[in-house]
């Protein structure tokens, strides 16, 4: 069993590895530790790794009889916002890889799916789908800044963490309403014919 250090090869992407020094010697292992930073975010529409920003790849590399077993870490810091609030959320991703890489005239190769087993092209294997997949499943679908963010104020839309406990506006249900104008249009009336009733005869009498 080998252990050794793969050469960082001038790569199309920075997910792509060389792996001809890995050999094909089952049982041969060689880390791979690099850092890459791609030109567009991966994650998802509220949080993601931003684009431009380190991605750390921590991973162990084995040749198996079909291809080669990738298994490690990948880690970056991610940027998103809050689905209720909108805040700003910072934090960070650390996910568990494993993926098999089948050799291109394995049986692997010859009796799977492109899409689900990755396959080896020219001593070449490309990890970008592979962390996309995995940090797009680890980060939450509805990240939040807190887990009872109280969101925003319907009607202002102010934070509602922000705002006093107290906040709300004054909403009468239309019908209320309209029933609140018959009230104060009648209330005069009301009262001064009550006032005259009520006055008319103790004086007369
Ligand atoms: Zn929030
Ligand atoms: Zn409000």
């Amino acid at each position: 069993m080998s252990d050794q250090r793969l050469r960082t090869h001038s790569a199309v992407t920075p997910f792509v590895l060389d792996i001809r020094s890995l050999g094909r010697r089952a049982g041969s292992m060689a880390q791979v530790h690099r850092t890459v930073s791609v030109d567009r975010s991966i994650g998802l529409d509220l949080i993601a790794i931003p684009s431009d920003s380190d991605i750390d790849l921590d991973l162990r590399l084995e040749a198996v009889a079909e291809g080669v077993l990738v298994t490690g870490t990948v880690s970056g810091d991610t940027a998103g916002q809050c689905a209720r609030c909108l805040e700003p959320l910072g934090g960070t991703v650390n996910v568990f890889l494993t993926e098999l890489f089948a050799y291109p005239d394995s049986v692997t190769d010859q009796t799977t799916d492109a899409d689900d087993i990755h396959r080896i092209s020219d001593d070449q294997l490309d990890l970008e789908q592979a962390v996309i997949d995995a940090v797009g499943l680890d980060l939450p679908m509805v990240p939040l800044c807190r887990d009872d963010c109280r969101g925003l104020c319907p009607d202002c839309g102010v934070r509602l963490d922000n705002a006093d406990p107290e906040h709300h506006h004054e909403k009468i249900d239309p019908r209320w309403a309209a029933l609140q104008d018959l009230v104060t249009d009648g209330d005069p009336a009301t009262d001064g014919d009550a006032a005259a009733t009520d006055t008319g005869p103790d004086t007369s009498r």
